[in-house]
């Protein structure tokens, strides 16, 4: 009899168009303080994520608004950022997705971000709500074993947008199954190990097509 499934769900571009939502700050922004200091801020976000390797909001309107403008930016910005709908922004039947998911195995989010915004983004978008457990880091990839290590007895399905991360996990645990999503900006970018991918589909929705059969990784659980 096959072990129970334990399914790993990212956020960002897999349930959620955050390609979307940064075009909708990226607007707010310029009609809050103009283009000139709009393009400044990203400047700044830009410096952060290439050195940091992930985004961190908070701290990074912290730097921008002390070098710049002060109290009233952060006020402004947190102005911005609290007129976000995230849950306009799932992708459609994420619900329908999770709830299937979840008649089949455990349903977690693995997600990285900061634990201001991002936790935000979770329970604001109604994704929290839809699944079993969150698992949020600053970097993810950083805490892939101590997540998986408390589903040493099932069978273990990654998905993901990004090609590079689904490459990592599967050369360091070649029995879990791993599936692309190809959605987003991160999709085009491949990876090292992205022929090892085992499924890809174009949308998040088309997880509703999954047969439990697929998921199964020949000879660890038959
Ligand atoms: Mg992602």
């Amino acid at each position: 009899m096959s072990a129970k499934s334990a399914f790993f769900i990212d956020v960002d571009n897999t349930l959620l168009d955050n390609d979307h939502i940064k075009d909708e700050i990226k607007i707010s922004l310029v009609k809050v303080f103009g283009q000139k200091d709009a393009d400044h801020f990203w400047h700044h976000y830009n410096g952060f994520r290439d050195y940091q390797k992930y985004i961190d909001f908070p701290k990074i309107i912290r730097g921008y608004c002390h070098e710049l403008h002060g109290d009233k930016c952060r006020m402004e910005f947190m102005q911005v950022f609290n007129s976000i709908e995230f849950k306009h922004a799932l992708y459609p039947k994420v619900p329908e997705v999770l709830k299937y998911l979840k008649s089949i195995g455990l349903v977690n989010l693995f997600t990285e971000g900061d634990l201001v915004y991002q936790k935000r983004k979770v329970e604001e978008s109604g994704l929290k709500s839809l699944v079993d457990k969150v698992y949020l880091f600053d970097h993810k990839m950083d805490h892939l074993e101590e997540v998986i290590e408390d589903f040493a007895d099932a069978r273990i399905v990654f998905i993901e947008d990004r090609a590079d991360y689904l490459g990592k996990i599967k050369s360091l645990h070649p029995e879990i199954f791993i599936i692309h999503i190809t959605q987003g900006h991160y999709a085009k970018i491949k990876g090292e190990n992205f022929k090892t991918i085992n499924l890809k589909f174009k949308k998040v929705a088309d997880l509703l097509t999954l047969k439990i059969h697929q998921i199964a990784v020949k000879g660890k659980y038959d």
